[in-house]
């Protein structure tokens, strides 16, 4: 059996930030994807927050090819007819160092991989990996397309099904409940009119998020960000909530239908639909990040659960990036101490434990269980957006002065039990 030091399955940011690292320091490094180049099987909202992974290899994050770096966050509740924006500005989002970019996979993803061949390592796509080889429980290699290659290491990086890792028994098999479905456009706009529809100065980027009735009651939402010359729209919703749907909805059928609303529609008006995505996310948390290292294998990305939806925060990129950066450094110790055993890429979890990667998800514990509340996509974004609309309604009739409809609309919506157990289990995330 042919052998190279290091196989690494999956070509996207998690295999990819992997083989810099490796490739960087002379390990000896292939990188089997099987889409047709690195990006075309890669799908993601569109944000890639850089500030928590500058630190590692700085020398690619100001060439990196972004869209838009994000000055102006709205997060939009859509109610009963009504709907309400909250815009966040600040210098400090965009500026000198901007601690998000918009980002297009196909163009990022595909960069990446030629930085990572020019350091040495090989990047073979249209190569699918069947099976991961195990000898006596340790994982020694791979089979692909009938050949065997063998391993002193294997990094699996083959994103969010599992496929290969739950069948060799390194990762449970992914659960529906744990899970969301994305849906995603890539609509072409001049840039110009990107910039006079979300107010946005040259060469400048918005992120919008949307929840309440375009889900039609069920967890998720819709996002929107601006790139250089087009769009990234898009509609995620809660796997399970999807399946226990009654109404005969198809999946693919909330984003035509968010296209269409009468909030959407002028954002999109005139667009040209260049690409279209699905592909599913990780959602779980930090219950569902699976054993990170074993005898000659580590999981990282989304392969380990490591991706965060935190309502109005969406990460996944930053934390694939920087699980490949510290694998890399893990399969660099063990290849020093000649010790590619559990214990001797135990230093991997001990980064990931020690980075802002496991301790963000820790935090964020909570969060999951929280987002399982149905009130969170139907109640509140009717609720705020009714409060909003009756205070700024004059009709035929004398007006009550401004404290009392307000106070009517809180103790409408807001003050009953529902909301205070709401309120009392919003203290953990
Ligand atoms: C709709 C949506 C919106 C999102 N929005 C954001 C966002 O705004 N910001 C953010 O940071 N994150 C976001 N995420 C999450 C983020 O995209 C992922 O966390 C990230 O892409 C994970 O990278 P990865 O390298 O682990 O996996 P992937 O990018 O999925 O890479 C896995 C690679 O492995 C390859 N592969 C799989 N099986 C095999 C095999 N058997 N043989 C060979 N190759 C194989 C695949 O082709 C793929 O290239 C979003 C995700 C989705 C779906």
């Amino acid at each position: 059996m042919e052998q190279v030091e290091c196989i690494i399955v999956g070509g996207g940011l998690a295999g990819l930030s992997a083989a810099y690292g490796l490739a960087s320091a002379g390990v000896e490094v292939m990188v089997l994807e099987r889409g047709d180049y690195s990006g075309a099987k890669n799908v993601t909202g569109g944000r890639l927050y850089v500030k928590p992974i500058r630190g590692f290899y700085p020398e690619l994050w100001e060439e990196l090819p972004y869209e838009r770096p994000i000055a102006r966050e709205l997060v939009t509740m859509m109610g009963d007819g009504a709907h309400t924006t909250i815009e966040i500005a600040s210098d400090r989002f965009a500026g000198a160092k901007p601690q998000s970019y918009t980002v297009l996979r196909a163009k990022l993803d595909q960069w990446l991989a030629e930085k990572v061949t020019e350091k040495g390592a090989m990047v073979v796509p249209n190569m699918k990996v069947d099976e991961l080889l195990r000898k006596d429980g340790r994982v020694i290699g791979i089979r692909a397309g009938g050949d065997e290659i063998g391993a002193q290491v294997v990094i699996v990086a083959e994103g969010v099904l599992r496929l290969l890792s739950s069948e060799a028994g390194l990762a449970a098999e992914p659960q529906a409940k744990h899970h969301a479905l994305g849906y995603k456009e890539v609509i072409e706009l001049p840039s110009g009119v990107i910039e006079d529809r979300w107010h946005l100065n040259p060469g400048e980027g918005a992120a919008q998020f949307f929840m309440g009735a375009c889900t039609k009651g069920m967890m998720g939402g819709g996002f929107l960000y601006t790139n250089k010359e087009s769009i990234s729209l898009g509609m995620v919703v809660g796997m399970e909530d999807m399946r226990r749907r009654r109404d005969g909805t198809e999946s693919w059928q909330l984003l035509d239908e968010f296209k269409e609303l009468p909030q959407i529609k002028p954002l999109v008006a005139g667009g040209v639909v260049a690409e279209y995505s699905a592909h599913s996310v990780p959602e779980g948390g930090i219950s569902q990040v699976p054993k990170l290292a074993g005898d000659g294998y580590l999981v990282a990305g989304d392969t380990a659960g490591l991706s965060l939806n935190a309502l109005v925060t969406v990460r996944g990129m930053d934390f694939a990036i920087a699980s490949g950066y510290f694998a890399a450094e893990a399969v660099k110790r063990a290849k020093k101490a000649g010790d590619f055993t559990a214990a001797g890429l135990a230093s991997y979890e001990a980064s990931l434990r020690n980075s802002f990667v496991l301790k963000d998800l820790e935090t964020a514990r909570a969060i999951p269980g929280f987002m399982e509340n149905p009130r969170l996509f139907t109640h509140y974004p009717v609720a705020v957006s009714r409060l909003l609309e009756s205070i700024y309604t004059i009709d035929e009739r004398p007006q009550a002065g401004l404290f009392k409809k307000a106070w009517r609309g809180l103790r409408r919506d807001f003050m009953n039990v529902a909301t205070v157990k709401d309120a009392w289990s919003m203290r953990k995330i």
